[in-house]
């Protein structure tokens, strides 16, 4: 009410059924009051188990609560206990998540132990055969699924959708000739193949509770059209991400802008963001992008954050942009990821500005702030502490000292 003031914004709940993603006593819950879960895929060979498990490792620190791997042949199905087995024994409880498209049926009937290793598996109703085998195998995998007590995630591609679905749904629709229209038609095709397959599976006997839905699309605005319609429709649990979303900052501004939408209203509940890397970019940076969306949402805490003015005609040097990318990769490194949801807790806030315009200011609401001097401002350097001015900074070695300070807010 107006009267109450300026409403608050923040996230809407959606009550889906909560999912279980389990290895050992790693507990991974997705859905219902667990927060919203980061998880990524490698792109390593499956079938070499050493490089495939190292980078498994790699996304799992930097945040990832679940990592897919590609299960593709009988060669990548029976390096997957291998590469289980190798992540226990450095001590990392990571979920692994298969990968299954065409022969899934088959490898998870072959290879009972990559069945058993892996904690979820991902299967795509578009590609799990035609005609009548199309529910034969995909009943195969559920039973598999249902005996192991596996989490599954029935991800509808709209690359790779169910030609058959699509085409009856198109008939149905033969006398429409819009483009809007044969797009809504699309829309169609993708929840309900998701639907429907998840019915199948629960009917099979797979517990209703372990079944994750996702309708993949690569256009920001077809994804919100497609999850708005799904989540309204079931209340299974929910993975969120743009499908082939591109290169750096094409792919994470797609991607932000997709998912932030849809988890301002309560939808999604686990999340990958789908970056191609840069040549030597780290496999990890759709890690970080997913833990800051979440964060920047106010939905997770993971790491502290830099607040750093952009810089203007008032600074004098370089030196505060370094600084807020030293004091950054510092925390980021000291700091461990918070893989749980603290509600109400907010991440450590460090502020380095450029002047004392806003700088006294920002550095107020943050834990510690330091503004440097800007162009004609005397060479001192104010530091606060809990919105407090505790000191302030002079000489040639400011940068060092305000990491020192921060080092020791850090340690106590
Ligand atoms: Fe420019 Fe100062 Fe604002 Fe930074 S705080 S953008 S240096 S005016």
């Amino acid at each position: 009410p107006a009267e109450q003031g300026i409403a608050i914004a923040s996230p809407l709940p959606r009550k889906s059924r909560q999912a279980k993603v389990v290895w050992r006593n790693n507990v991974v819950t997705v859905g219902g009051d667990a927060p919203v879960r980061v998880q990524s895929m490698t792109n390593t060979d499956t079938v070499d188990a050493v490089e495939t498990a190292i980078q498994v490792r790699q996304l799992a620190q930097a945040g990832s609560e679940m990592v897919r791997i590609t299960v593709n042949t009988p060669e990548a199905a029976a390096a997957v206990p291998y590469i289980r087995e190798q992540l226990d024994r450095m001590g990392e409880y990571v979920p692994l998540v298969g990968d299954f498209h065409y022969n899934g049926h088959r490898l998870l009937t072959d290879y009972p132990d990559c069945a058993q290793a892996l904690s979820k598996y991902r299967i795509n109703p578009g590609n799990v055969g035609k005609g009548d085998k199309k529910d034969k195998q995909f009943g195969q995998m559920i039973e598999i699924a249902a005996k192991y007590d596996k989490a599954v995630r029935i991800g509808v591609n709209w690359g790779s959708l169910d030609q058959e679905i699509m085409a009856e749904l198109m008939d149905q629709n033969s006398r429409r000739a819009k483009p809007w229209e044969t797009r809504q038609v699309m829309y169609e095709a993708l929840i309900t193949s998701a639907i429907t397959s998840a019915e199948l599976a629960k009917n099979i006997g797979l517990n209703p509770d372990n079944i994750i839905l996702s309708c993949k699309v690569s256009g920001v605005q077809d994804l919100i059209s497609v999850y708005r319609e799904l989540a309204r429709r079931c209340d299974y649990a929910l993975h969120l991400g743009l499908t082939e979303a591109g290169m750096a900052t094409k792919g994470t501004v797609a991607s932000t802008a997709a998912l932030s939408v849809l988890l301002q209203e309560g939808i999604g509940d686990t999340i990958r963001v789908s970056l191609t890397p840069l040549p030597g970019e780290a496999r990890t940076q759709e890690v970080v992008v997913a833990s800051e969306i979440l964060q920047a949402l106010g939905l997770r805490v993971f790491v502290p954050s830099v607040t750093a003015c952009p810089g203007c005609g008032r600074t004098t040097s370089t030196t505060f942009q370094e600084l807020a990318k030293k004091i950054d990769d510092f925390l980021r490194g000291e700091m461990p990821v918070w893989r749980t949801q603290f509600p109400g807790v907010e991440a450590m806030k460090v502020a380095v500005m450029g002047c004392i315009v806003n700088g006294p200011g920002e550095s107020k609401h943050a834990d510690i702030g330091i503004s440097l001097p800007g162009n004609g401002e005397a060479p001192a350097a104010p530091v606060f502490i809990d919105g407090e001015k505790a000191l302030t900074l002079r000489g040639e070695h400011i940068a060092e000292e305000f990491q020192t300070l921060v080092l020791e807010y850090v340690q106590r």
